[in-house]
């Protein structure tokens, strides 16, 4: 677990202070040299379950009154370090892992909502989350208002006695847009509910949202993270700093917790209860486990995630200036461009760049939308971000097409617009990719 006590893992975070650079902890943080074998690189804890030492031990164990390893549902060796590693990038307390992006975010609120609940969150997002919150936690007792994100006081306006938590991404999914985290930040204090920030977009490299008052984050760690197109996963950190009994809002979290003889979570463990109730109810009894292979790769990902980063946003503000002068483009929404509104924030929440990922629209509308993903060489054609790889896809004749042109339009998504995720590889072979699949385009 994050918060072993045993020796050695304390012994690590002493050799780790996290004084050191992000870097650094990109590199070393929650991982040390196998205390038995000397192995340096994080094994794959390739097990389903571990011994007890004896009876005692194992009752401690199932009683939450040790740290250890029982069964890789609920932790795993692999899976702790890239727990750790993640917490220390973003600056929090402690953090879960979890099969998917999605299976972090139904932790999340799994661990905070009550059947009757409501959350208030950006319509801003990542597709698959507006489905995720709209239609299936609805099922659940769920209700999740959404509202523009643009101005922060549509959160407060939604607000209501039974709203538990504002949802938003500081750098939204696709569309460049910018959300003013820190007056967001405000509003949901100023409530008494933590704002949970979906932090995919930015990486912890990029925007720190602990630093600017969110309470929880969460990531695919499929995108940027891993980095490398190989490993779907997911990550629930929080900050441990919100107070969960200040205003009797957070049962689930205050009140005594029947599948733990009457454990109280917060009581228990503090600031880092909002972690270990998720993983020790919500992974325990919903299972959507991180695979300790899929640990292993992306812990290997954010290895250099600062310096691919680094590269990710460099091509992209390239590829958007050359876009944005480009004959058949008529516009780039990128928040690194001075043409977008969302510049000043920007400079404030991502002061080393504004992603890489970002949409365009064509002057040749659908038909030169889906002419150029099938003119491009370089890129590739297909649903995903935060690859190494440029990767390209036109939202109306594929994630967007069941839509209908009006609700293509107010996603984003209409049938001009193309959405690219910027990868590593050499600027100016991106740009000839771009260009020569851009004249095929413009004869469509
Ligand atoms: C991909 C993505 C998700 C969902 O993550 P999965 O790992 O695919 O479940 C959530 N939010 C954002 C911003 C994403 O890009």
């Amino acid at each position: 677990m994050n918060d072993s006590p045993d020796r050695p893992a304390k012994a690590a975070r002493d050799a780790q202070p996290s004084e050191y650079g992000f870097e650094t902890r990109a590199v070393h943080a929650g991982a040390r040299p196998d205390p038995v074998t000397g192995a340096r690189n994080t094994p794959i804890y390739q097990t389903t379950s571990y011994v007890f030492e004896d009876v005692e031990h194992a009752a401690d164990l199932f009683n939450l009154q040790t740290f250890g390893f029982i069964y890789s549902r609920i932790t795993n060796p692999t899976v702790s370090v890239l727990e750790e590693r993640i917490a220390s990038l973003e600056g929090g307390r402690a953090a879960v892992c979890a099969a998917s992006g999605h299976a972090a975010q139904f932790l999340a609120f799994f661990t905070l909502l009550e059947p009757g609940d409501e959350f208030i969150a950006s319509r801003n997002l990542y597709g698959g989350s507006i489905t995720q919150f709209g239609i299936s936690f609805k099922r659940l007792g769920w209700t999740c208002r959404f509202v523009d994100p643009i101005d922060p006081e549509n959160f407060r306006r939604a607000l209501g006695p039974k709203t538990k938590a504002i949802f938003i991404e500081v750098l939204a999914n696709p569309g460049g847009i910018v959300v003013d985290l820190e007056a967001v930040a405000a509003i949901a204090r100023e409530a008494g509910i933590p704002l949970i920030v979906d932090n995919t977009l930015a990486t912890p490299y990029l925007c720190r949202p602990f630093e600017w008052g969110a309470d929880l984050i969460v990531h695919s760690t499929t995108k940027f993270l891993s980095g490398h197109g190989t490993s779907i996963g997911g990550a629930l950190v929080e900050s441990g700093k919100f107070d969960w009994a200040k205003n009797g809002k957070f049962p689930t979290m205050t009140q005594p917790d029947p599948a733990y003889h009457g454990l109280t979570f917060y009581e228990t463990f503090g600031d880092f209860g909002f972690t270990m109730k998720a993983r020790a109810v919500g992974l325990r009894d919903f299972g959507p486990a991180l695979a300790p292979a899929n640990a292993f790769y992306t812990i290997t990902g954010i290895e250099t995630l600062h310096l691919r980063m680094e590269r990710h946003v460099a091509n992209a503000q390239i590829l958007a200036e050359f876009l944005e002068k480009h004959p058949q483009v008529a516009w780039v929404s990128y928040a690194g461009l001075e043409s977008s509104p969302y510049r000043a924030l920007a400079r404030k929440y991502l002061p080393k760049g504004a992603g890489s990922v970002f949409t365009l629209g064509l002057k040749g509308g659908f038909e030169a939308g889906v002419k150029l993903v099938e003119s491009v060489n370089l890129f590739s054609h297909l649903a995903n971000i935060g690859d190494t790889r440029s990767l390209i896809l036109h939202p109306a004749s594929t994630t967007h097409r069941q839509l209908s042109p009006e609700q293509q339009i107010a996603a984003g998504a209409g049938p001009d617009v193309v959405r690219l995720s910027v990868g590593i590889e050499t600027a100016e072979d991106l740009i000839r990719d771009l260009d020569q699949a851009l004249a095929k385009a413009a004869k469509a």
